[in-house]
């Protein structure tokens, strides 16, 4: 598989200009027309593909893999950064999301692509960063036009109460009065869910249909319980850490990746300097919980991915440069600093990386089949005296 691109070109230039390239993959909007250049020149080569990526514009080649970040950031939510999430869709239509957290629905609800299409989520852990948008996923995408369960794997955990299963039962347990409100009113298919939980401390398949397969293995992160993925199709290598420390399951499964996503935390200096931690938490969340951006240079140096792409930190002008800084202390090869709505191609002829232009007033897209009537059995009626309160205005 060919190594060039013209993305490639441009984040291989040695530090300190990989410092400006890769701050402009992160979106910073001061570089902009460096990757217009690029493209302006691809594009003189015959290629049709635009500077940036307006979803729904491009039919992905029958070999090819797009990977869309729907969240970057932390559990510290924010309007410019969503938790974790990540689209990947596949030159044979399907589509895959992993972790779903906090504030990233908006931003798969800007691609416009039907939510029955969008109906398996894999978990890598049970945090809110990593699950805080699974309830909108479950309702809001049933709200807008998923005529199909959704389908849920995670892992299990040390004890029962600990796995995706438990998290997930209690999560439609919460929901039971909204739930209860719109069966019978809604088609019922899409207001169901589907939960696989899977061993966590195995490297394993845990799923295998189409010519796609995904792998799981124990990440090493808070308590028991936590994995990271990969998944391959027709050559490609998708590889997602979830949130973990370096460790010995991740080297041995994560080799040969065309895109190696690994989470990349502050420094502990940056913990106690941004967030105002004392020392002794700074230690523990930035090397016993998390990986600091040295040493998510060390992953990507060891493992050579054809893209490598840093997540889970602060995208901002005071920490950006020291990230970047840290990772290339141990790593000069292809780097992306992850920003929300960065969109990755991946075929025979590379990786490019370029920015997503979402719909922000996007409405749901029809699903692809029209969903059947609601099943009037399944609802639940008002009580009487309540409903007769209403008043007619009709005449
Ligand atoms: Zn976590
Ligand atoms: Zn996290």
């Amino acid at each position: 598989m060919s190594t060039s691109s013209r993305t490639h070109k441009a984040l291989l230039l040695p530090f300190p200009c990989g410092i400006l390239l890769a701050t402009y993959v992160a979106g910073i909007a001061l570089l902009s027309n460096a990757l217009a250049t690029e493209v302006s020149a691809a594009a003189q080569e015959g290629a049709t593909r635009m500077a940036v990526y307006y979803p729904n514009t491009e039919p992905l080649g029958a070999n090819e893999m797009r990977v869309i970040a729907l969240g970057t950031g932390t559990p510290n939510f924010r309007r410019s950064q969503a938790s974790a999430s990540w689209l990947v869709e596949l030159g044979n239509g399907e589509k895959f999301i992993f972790d779903i957290g906090t504030g990233s629905l908006a931003n798969l609800g800007a691609l416009e692509i039907p939510f029955t299409q969008l109906n398996k989520v894999f978990i890598s852990h049970l945090h809110v960063d990593h699950i805080g948008d699974l309830d909108a996923m479950f309702i809001g995408g049933w709200v807008s036009n998923r005529t199909v369960p959704l389908r849920i794997w995670g892992p299990s955990g040390k004890k029962p109460e600990h796995g995706t299963k438990y998290a997930v039962d209690r999560m439609r347990e919460m929901f039971t009065w909204d739930l209860t409100g719109r069966r019978g009113n809604m088609p019922s298919q899409g207001g169901h869910l589907e939960t696989t939980e899977f061993d966590y401390s195995k490297s394993h398949v845990v799923y295998e249909q189409n010519g796609v397969k995904i792998r799981a293995w124990p990440a090493v992160h808070g308590i028991d319980g936590a994995v990271s993925y990969s998944l391959e199709w027709n050559g490609r290598k998708f590889v997602y850490s979830g949130d973990t420390v370096p460790n010995k399951w991740f080297l041995a499964e994560a080799e040969k990746a065309d895109i190696l996503i690994h989470e990349c935390y502050l420094t502990v200096q940056q913990f106690i300097e941004l967030k105002n931690y004392d020392p002794e938490r700074a230690r523990i969340v930035a090397t016993i919980i998390h990986t600091p951006p040295q040493l998510c240079g060390k992953i990507f140096s060891t493992l050579k991915p054809q893209m490598a792409v840093a997540y889970h930190t602060f995208n901002d002008f005071n920490v950006t440069p020291d990230t970047l800084a840290a990772i290339r202390e141990t790593y000069d090869g292809p780097l992306t600093i992850a920003d929300d709505l960065l969109v990755w191609n991946i075929d025979d002829d590379g990786v490019q990386v370029r920015t997503v232009i979402g719909n922000d007033e996007a409405f749901p897209a029809p699903p692809p089949e029209p969903a059947g009537p609601p099943d009037p059995s399944e609802r639940t009626e008002r009580s009487k005296w309540l409903d007769a309160g209403r008043i007619d205005f009709s005449n």
